[in-house]
């Protein structure tokens, strides 16, 4: 499955290392989130010729989740991959990939409620 360096014991101890020193993930932080990180990135990945034991400022935890999304995203990504519609939504509901149906407004406009249509009952609860 994993190929070197992460194969290596060098790398067991270097990741081991990197993930006591900076814990949390950085792209839950960036997010505002914390997010205990239990992979270690290259900084400078090694296919852009960066070190493959590189010491830990070379080095960044992120959690799985952003983890793979970044790799997708990332430099490490293929062209067909980088194309790829992104999933999940924003806190209000609006999905990230552009091009998801929700987007197109006559859809919108279908399953818009107008307000003086709703049963108050029903929206606020009470008997
Ligand atoms: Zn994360």
């Amino acid at each position: 499955m994993s190929k070197w360096p992460y194969n290596t014991a060098a790398w067991a101890r270097l990741r081991t290392a990197h993930l006591s020193i900076e814990p949390l993930c950085r792209g839950c932080e960036a997010e505002g989130r914390l997010g205990t990180a239990n992979t270690v990135d290259h900084v400078v990945p090694i296919s852009q010729g960066g070190p493959a034991f590189p010491g830990h400022d070379g080095l960044a935890s992120y959690c799985a989740s952003c983890h793979s999304a970044k790799t997708a995203r990332g430099a490490e990504a293929g062209a067909i991959r980088s194309t790829k519609p992104r999933r999940g939504c924003n806190p209000d509901g609006t999905p990230l990939d552009p091009a998801h149906p929700w987007h197109e407004k006559s859809l919108r406009a279908k399953v818009h409620v107008p307000s003086s249509h709703l049963n108050p009952q029903l929206v606020s609860g009470e008997e």
